[in-house]
């Protein structure tokens, strides 16, 4: 995701200007916020062009070598148009690679390095003193649209799966406390955010390394428990969806919410794959049979249950016969909202060395079979929808049709419902739509 500066404040001849690209995941973009939230509570404006900027601020992303080619061409573009450039980010733990193509930069620092970050730009341009500045709003610097925010509640990862290097580049698991997490949900629904999108590496493991300690909210003590904190959020008044949650038996408890309307009833697990010989080998839980039953159960007790998933096809090593265990699994389980990848050889990954590496042309044609097979699935789940009644969040409004999703619809991601409207809708509303037609990704009908 690219937001070059979507935020710009008024001008004033004495402020220092600062153009800012965030590139990655939702995860980066939190940081991104975080660092512009502190950047302009100190007096910095938001230039919208590199071009004119006193300096720009790079958030990278390192995860795959075509993210950290994106990278290094934001980095390149910084240069060009204005020259005195700081990148920070996942890529920013590899320093050298970034200083030998650009050896001028200002700083380079890590991820999670706010302070490096914020002492950099001070070093590069220090803040104009202005001591009646306070104009940051109690929610921070959003780059999401107003109504919704990313809420991330932990850093870092404690699982080792062998073909990400997010541990090495952002470290083990560190939760939030809950208080935290809810003082600044609270905030976020003050300033008018509908939904809120709960990320982190694997949420369903936040608190583990706290052992769940609580902390003091309102009235009451919260611990720091995947479910816990969901009922919390819950009673918010916004919409909260659940991202990157591991099909692990305590996610049962989060089931009968959905059910009772209080969290969305939309599941984000990334499952990787299902063959138990991929998923050792990726070192990831590995009982398939098991999360199959898990997936039935949970619709049981909640049937609207959407549950999203994304796959690595290719992965090295990877047979026909354990890549035809995917494509069952998959048509058993029936998911709503699937991505897939080819599997990249991302340097620094154990998993390189673990089979051999499969051929481009393989890799594309099993991706291809698993998408198709795929959209048939969704196909015929979407197409259930029609003549039901959606309660759909509006992204953006015309005059007599809008663009939307359904509680099924994570932003980015899923699906669009396209939605003809007799009176005027805004972003942000939520309007009841009838669907009346179907495609693989996207519904269509009329606010009702
Ligand atoms: S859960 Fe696995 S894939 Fe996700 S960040 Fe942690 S190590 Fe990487």
């Amino acid at each position: 995701m690219t937001l070059p500066t979507p935020l710009h404040a008024p001008s004033k001849a004495s402020a220092p200007r600062i153009s800012f690209v965030s590139l990655g995941c939702p995860k980066a973009l939190v940081d991104s916020e975080r660092i512009l939230t502190h950047l302009r509570a100190e007096g910095y404006e938001m230039s919208r062009r590199h071009d004119g900027a006193d300096v720009v601020i790079v958030n990278t992303c390192g995860f795959l070598d075509s993210a950290k080619a994106e990278s290094l061409q934001a980095i390149g573009e910084a240069m060009a148009e204005n020259g005195r450039v700081i990148v920070t980010g996942c890529m920013g733990a590899q320093p050298e690679e970034i200083r030998e193509k650009y050896p001028n930069l200002l700083a380079v620092t890590g991820p999670q390095a706010y302070e490096s970050v914020v002492a950099a730009v001070h070093e590069a341009v220090p803040p104009a003193h202005d001591p009646f500045l306070d104009l940051i709003p109690p929610q921070g610097v959003k780059l999401t649209p107003r109504h919704y925010a990313y809420l991330k509640i932990s850093e870092g990862c404690h699982n080792r799966c062998t073909f990400c290097i997010i541990p090495a580049l952002r470290g083990d698991l560190v939760s939030r406390p809950a208080g935290d997490v809810l003082r600044e949900a609270e905030k976020l629904v003050g300033a008018g955010v509908k939904e809120l999108l709960v990320v982190s590496q694997d949420t369903s493991a936040y608190g583990l390394d706290t052992r769940y300690a609580a902390s003091p909210w309102r009235d009451r003590e919260v611990r720091a428990r995947f479910s816990d904190l969901a009922g919390e959020l819950g009673q918010l008044g916004a919409w909260v969806r659940l991202h990157y949650v591991y099909p692990y038996p305590h996610v049962d408890e989060v089931i009968p919410l959905m059910a009772e309307g209080k969290v969305l009833p939309y599941l984000d697990m990334p499952l990787q794959h299902a063959s138990p010989s991929v998923l050792k080998r990726m070192r990831r839980p590995g009982n398939q049979e098991r999360q199959l039953d898990r997936i039935r159960r949970w619709r049981e007790i909640c049937p609207d249950l959407a549950l999203r998933s994304t796959f690595i096809v290719g992965f090295p090593g990877e047979t026909e016969a354990e890549f035809e265990e995917l494509l069952a699994w998959i048509n058993e389980a029936k998911l709503d909202r699937v991505g897939c990848f080819e599997y990249e050889p991302v340097r620094g990954a154990v998993a390189n060395d673990l089979g051999a590496l499969i051929p481009p042309e393989v890799k594309a044609e099993r991706k291809r079979r698993f998408m198709e097979a795929q959209a048939a699935i969704s196909l015929r789940l979407q197409r259930a929808k029609v003549g039901r009644r959606l309660s759909v969040i509006i992204d953006e409004a015309g005059p007599t049709v809008a663009r939307g999703r359904s509680k099924a619809d994570a932003p980015e991601i899923d699906g669009t419902v396209h939605v003809a409207s007799r009176r005027p809708v805004r972003p942000g509303d939520i309007v009841t739509v009838k669907i009346e037609r179907a495609e693989a990704h996207d519904l269509y009908g009329i606010a009702v």
